[in-house]
């Protein structure tokens, strides 16, 4: 499969809203640790984010143009909301059946998370839903003036909640790069091991 994946924003002039966190960052973290994922699932992933454009009308039109000209199967446009401070939770918005379809799983894993659920919304107003030939959605992962929100999110979660609703499934999760080997009995035995074999060599009188 292979997935457009539009990080929202982070193309000055467009830049996201800002709350109690800053909608680039999140968009930025999120959809980075997404388009990861995917690629360790094996699936192709194009990065549809313009390294720079000249208005917010120009970043929406090059995202498509990147989606639609490497014909990608599945577009996600990765936003936050934001509104009053009070107003939380998450909604998808998609425009066809299908689209749909492909925003039901993603939302009820996000919403595991804890968040309100706002639903899958009409995204026809919406100009990346609009202009790109496949199905694609909108997540408004949940709103960043609310500190609900902002107490429930984590990047990581949100990201394995996106690739787990759009697959099915995840990458099987990296090795911790520092074990704690009273967890890990094999590392245990190993270092008893190397502690007897010390042992052996230094004093010839111990039995094994
Ligand atoms: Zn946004």
């Amino acid at each position: 499969m292979r997935f457009g994946i539009d990080i929202g924003h982070n193309s000055p002039p467009d830049t996201g809203a800002n709350g109690i966190k800053f909608e680039d960052n999140l968009t930025l973290d999120v959809g980075n640790r997404v388009m990861g994922k995917l690629k360790d699932l094996g699936h192709q992933v194009i990065d549809c984010k313009p390294a720079k454009s000249n208005s917010v009308g120009n970043s929406l039109q090059q995202r498509c143009s990147r989606a639609n000209a490497s014909k990608v199967d599945i577009f996600v446009s990765i936003h936050f909301n934001a509104f009053n401070g009070f107003a939380n939770g998450t909604e998808i918005f998609a425009i066809s059946d299908t689209s749909k379809k492909i925003a039901k799983p993603v939302l009820d894993e996000i919403l595991q998370m804890g968040f309100f659920n706002r639903g899958i919304k009409n995204g026809s107003h919406l100009y990346v839903l609009r202009n790109t030939n496949m199905s694609g959605i909108l997540i408004e992962c949940c709103f960043i003036d609310s500190a609900k929100d902002m107490k429930l999110f984590d990047s990581e979660a949100m990201a394995n909640a996106i690739v787990k609703g759009l697959t099915g499934k995840l990458p099987t999760a990296p090795v911790i790069s520092v074990p704690d080997e009273s967890l890990n009995p094999d590392v245990s035995l190993l270092r008893l091991q190397k502690a007897l074999n010390r042992l052996r060599i230094t004093d010839s009188r111990v039995i094994l």
